[in-house]
């Protein structure tokens, strides 16, 4: 598991292209600089890492295209110390983003092969969130509820009610909401029972689904 100054090099490139796509939350761009993408993905795709794409991991699953990851962190608008909620841990990708800012992370993953993997990769790179739970996103983590940030990272067919429990007051849900194409929608929870949503394009992610397996 090497990092070498030429990954850092194109890693400094990575963030000059999505920096010019409209990324400028300093945080999230010094998270990108800092996390080694090439060894969250398999070796035959390492010369791929660092090029602004989504990419093939495990079970059928991919590993976020790095604008997409910076675009809904920075709608998040957290800062060091916030505690959040992630729904698709995948490859831990945007788990280890989260926590390069000081976040505390709470990570929920429904694909019992990437959960143990992942769940033993991320401290080898000293990446230590503070639960990686193999369960079902739709029901959020109502035991450590309430975050004041929720990102769900697979295409949801619906905003699951849960989530937007889960939230403080001033808290903040990201999530791409749609079948075939997802728009990005960021609900923030004005109140007890009030929530203002905002809409952001459109991305594709893989579905979310129901059962665990
Ligand atoms: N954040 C990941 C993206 C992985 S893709 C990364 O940076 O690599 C989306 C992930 O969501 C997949 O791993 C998929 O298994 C998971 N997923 C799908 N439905 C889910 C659900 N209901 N609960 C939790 N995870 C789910």
């Amino acid at each position: 598991m090497k990092d070498t100054h030429k990954h850092q090099g194109l890693r400094n490139q990575l963030v000059t292209t999505i920096n010019e796509k409209g990324i400028i939350d300093k945080n999230v761009l010094n998270a990108i600089a800092a996390v080694p993408r090439h060894l969250f993905m398999d070796s035959g795709f390492v010369d791929f890492a660092y090029q602004d794409k989504a990419f093939p991991i495990a079970a059928e699953q991919t590993i976020s295209q790095p604008y997409t990851v910076a675009f809904q962190t920075e709608l998040l608008q957290v800062k060091p110390n916030d505690k959040v909620l992630e729904i698709g841990t995948g490859s831990g990708y945007q788990t280890a983003v989260l926590l390069e800012i000081g976040i505390r992370v709470y990570t929920i993953e429904r694909q019992k092969e990437l959960f143990k993997k992942t769940k033993l990769f991320l401290p080898k790179l000293n990446y230590k969130p503070k639960k990686i739970i193999f369960g079902d996103g739709y029901k959020g983590l109502p035991e450590e509820a309430p975050f004041d940030g929720i990102i769900v990272t697979a295409g949801a067919p619906f905003v699951p009610k849960p989530l937007l429990a889960q939230l403080k007051i001033g808290g903040r849900l990201v999530i791409p909401v749609g079948d075939e194409v997802q728009t990005m929608t960021l609900f923030v929870r004005t109140g007890e029972k009030d929530f203002e949503k905002h809409e952001f394009g459109n991305f594709r992610f893989v579905p979310m689904l129901k059962e665990r397996n």
